[in-house]
């Protein structure tokens, strides 16, 4: 850990502390049972901990996403893995866009709730027929006759934690497709009230492989109301605003890849010291030891492009201290979707190999690391897929640099 600021080695101390009360069991027992780990919440919101990059003024701690990146690290390298931090880090990406383009007036009224703890927010974009295409998304917001708000009409799916959240970051679309310059303009972000007791909305569950005590759901929009103070920013600008939610989101995911992987290696590294076949621990095979090296490796290089691309987005910000008007948003985007494919893939090869290193015990569920490859998909392929990390830095970035 040489080379990490203060604060944030401060953090990874604070944040151990607190997950050493959730123990490997803990995790496993909500994995199998699909509980969510509310205790986990309420701890991290009890010492402060998820107003970790939202302003002191409204409670938060005012630090940035390279502290809440290794917040969300130290959460899945304790052994809560993804399913840890997927319980925390819509609270801290999700309110980045809220807290730098709200009105002073709406920062008060929504982040002070999420910062206590009392309420948690969840994130609204992907949806059934449009997937990875975003700027195609369905789901419309549309001015009531009153000039009251909106009534939302659609569909999403995958939404983490939409069963316990009380507010949901939208994007959803204001004007149609076919009248705008560019399919980027006419989406609008709102921060909504999510109240599955109202008419017009519903969420249901969906099953899935890994990270099974954090709720993944289809959200269902039928006129839904929305009172007008919900719209962040202005009308319209919604995908540029939601893309300072999203590049957090590729820095913290990628630090929870980290933290799993780390995890992983811990778990398979501690087994191959103390199991004994013909005659010596496994570990001293280099058979054992050299593809957990390289993992480790690998883990290590990703941690720095990690760390980086949480700097740049940090330093990106006009409010920071460090500020940095040289850093452009692109730049930011493209060190983020780099730093996530490369977590993501580091991780899998820690997780599958510790698996592997631990024989039939790699595949029980009591030690853990079957679970920690199970969770290791998600990175992969969430919020964005390998494939269309590759095209955009194959495009855009390689294109203007050759
Ligand atoms: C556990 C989990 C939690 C999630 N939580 C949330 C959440 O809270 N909020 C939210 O909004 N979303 C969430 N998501 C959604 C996630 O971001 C999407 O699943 C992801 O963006 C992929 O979209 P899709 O599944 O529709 O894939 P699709 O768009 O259907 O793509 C399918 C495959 O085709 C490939 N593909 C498509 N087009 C191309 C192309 N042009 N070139 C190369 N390959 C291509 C993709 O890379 C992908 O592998 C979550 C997903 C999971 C699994």
């Amino acid at each position: 850990m040489s080379g990490f600021s203060e604060e944030q080695l401060a953090v990874r101390d604070a944040i151990f502390k607190i997950c050493a009360n959730f123990s490997d069991d803990y995790w496993m027992e909500h994995d199998q049972t699909e509980t969510y780990p509310h205790e986990l919440h309420a701890a991290l919101a009890k010492d402060g901990w998820i107003g970790i990059a939202l302003p002191e003024d409204l409670g938060g701690s005012g630090l940035g996403i390279s502290e809440a990146t290794m917040m969300l690290q130290s959460i899945a390298e304790s052994g809560a893995g993804l399913a840890g931090a997927q319980s925390i880090h819509a609270n801290v990406y999700a309110t980045q866009p809220v807290s730098k383009f709200a009105t002073p007036d709406q920062r008060d009224r929504f982040l002070r709730q999420i910062i206590t703890g009392k309420w948690r927010t969840c994130f609204g974009v992907t949806e059934p027929n449009t997937g990875l295409e975003t700027l195609k998304l369905k789901t419309t917001a549309t001015p009531t006759p009153d000039g009251s708000g909106y009534t939302v009409t659609g569909q999403k799916i995958w939404i983490s934690s939409a069963q316990v959240a009380q507010k949901m970051v939208l994007l959803a679309r204001t004007t149609p497709l076919e009248e705008v310059r560019k399919p980027s303009e006419g989406l609008s972000m709102f921060y909504i009230d999510f109240d599955l007791t109202q008419p017009g909305l519903e969420a249901k569950r969906i099953r899935k492989m890994g990270g099974r005590a954090v709720d993944a759901n289809q959200v269902f929009f039928d006129n839904y109301f929305i009172p007008k103070d919900s719209l962040i920013g202005k009308e319209g600008q919604g995908f540029k605003i939601i893309l300072h939610g999203m590049n957090a989101e590729r820095a913290l995911l990628a630090g929870e890849a980290l933290g799993l992987g780390y995890a992983a290696l811990k778990k398979a590294s501690d087994y191959a010291k103390t199991r004994v076949v013909f005659g010596r621990p496994i570990g001293q095979n280099q058979a054992i030891q050299h593809p957990l090296a390289s993992a480790y490796m690998h883990l290590e290089a990703a941690k720095h492009t990690t760390y980086h691309a949480a700097r740049l987005y940090d330093r990106s910000d006009p409010n920071h201290k460090e500020y940095d008007p040289s850093i452009t948003q692109y730049a930011v985007g493209v060190a983020c979707n780099s730093a996530k494919y490369l977590a993501a893939e580091a991780a899998f090869t820690a997780c599958e190999r510790s698996v592997m290193s631990m024989g039939g015990m790699g595949y029980a569920a009591e030690y853990h690391v079957e679970r920690y490859l199970r969770e290791c998909f998600v990175p992969r392929l969430a919020p964005v897929s390998r494939e269309m990390i590759m095209n955009f830095v194959g495009e855009k970035t390689c294109e203007s640099q050759y």
